[in-house]
């Protein structure tokens, strides 16, 4: 059923070696932008800008239940605060529902994908699904719906980390698109955006590395180009933990934007960007930005928020 990607230990450095770049900015709105949302705005916006690529704004909005109110506007604040110039209209993925429901009929058709009724109680602590529903044919209205994976390793090179790899297969099993709830996952979304806005690097946090793998192998059976991925060190609180709404990461102060630009590319150990318009440091760090100066761990030991 699958083509064989090779159980090979040769790793994919993504995308061809084309000299055109499409980035991407893609936040969740679950809560208000913090300062580790930040440094992925400006390290994508920088990288795209220093390679002359465009850069796009897309909101990961298709989980409804988690999306937290008022955290939409603030994400176009900061956008508008910090001066970034996006090449296209921000897009939200909430609008753009029947796309993903047509890339699952489209992967149906190709039978990689099948509904599962498993409740979280048969799941249980089990974290690797052993593919209960696989073989049993059940309709999809109102049940999850899981795309088959394969026993291969699937391998990619980041351009910050290094090599990454993982076998879906043992280490997690037919992963779930659509849940049973109708909600699109968001590793169908992400997939599908990218291929449609011709995203070719991506640049975001490192609590995304280990996603990326599932988004590689779905692209891959739908045919997309590969793309490129950086995944940046996160910025912790004092309790060594990420930033995030769970632990009540500080909301970007929209007042300050210039002190903030310069945080986050010290945070990205950039050389220095002296104070001015948001605008003119962004032009400025985008002259210098060299990503070999940028630690590459997956958290930034020393910057607590
Ligand atoms: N929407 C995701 C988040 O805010 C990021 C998606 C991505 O960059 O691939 O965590």
């Amino acid at each position: 059923m699958f083509n064989d990607h090779s159980q090979s230990l040769s790793c994919s450095k993504g995308g061809k070696n084309v000299d055109f770049y499409v980035g991407r900015f893609a936040p969740s709105p679950t809560g208000p932008l913090h300062f580790g949302s930040l440094i992925t705005a400006v390290a994508s916006y920088c990288d795209a800008r220093a390679h002359s690529g465009l850069w796009h704004v897309r909101i990961e909005d298709t989980d409804i239940p988690r999306i937290y109110p008022g955290s939409e506007e603030h994400i176009l604040q900061s956008i508008d605060a910090f001066q970034f110039e996006p090449d296209s209209e921000i897009i939200f993925q909430k609008d753009r529902l029947n796309i993903y429901e047509d890339v699952i009929q489209q992967l149906h058709q190709n039978d990689l994908v099948y509904a599962c009724q498993c409740t979280r109680k048969i799941l249980g602590s089990n974290h690797i699904y052993v593919g209960t529903c696989r073989d049993l044919a059940l309709p999809f209205k109102d049940q999850a719906i899981r795309l088959k994976v394969a026993d291969q390793n699937i391998c990619f090179e980041d351009r910050l980390q290094g090599q990454h790899r993982s076998n879906l297969h043992n280490e997690l099993g037919d992963f779930v698109l659509k849940r049973r709830d109708g909600i699109i996952n968001y590793q169908l979304a992400v997939v599908v955006d990218d291929y449609l806005q011709d995203v070719t690097h991506v640049v975001r946090g490192a609590d995304l590395l280990d996603n990326t793998e599932r988004q590689i192998w779905l692209a891959r059976l739908l045919h997309y180009p590969e793309l490129k991925y950086m995944h940046l060190p996160l910025a912790m609180n004092d309790q060594g933990q990420k930033l995030s709404k769970q632990n009540m990461a500080q909301a970007l102060d929209l007042s300050h934007p210039s002190e903030l630009l310069q945080q986050a590319l010290s945070a990205l150990n950039q050389p220095i960007v002296e104070l001015d318009t948001p605008s003119n440091m962004l032009k400025q760090a985008i002259a210098q930005w060299d990503i070999q100066h940028i630690p590459k761990t997956t958290e930034l030991s020393g910057i607590y928020l």
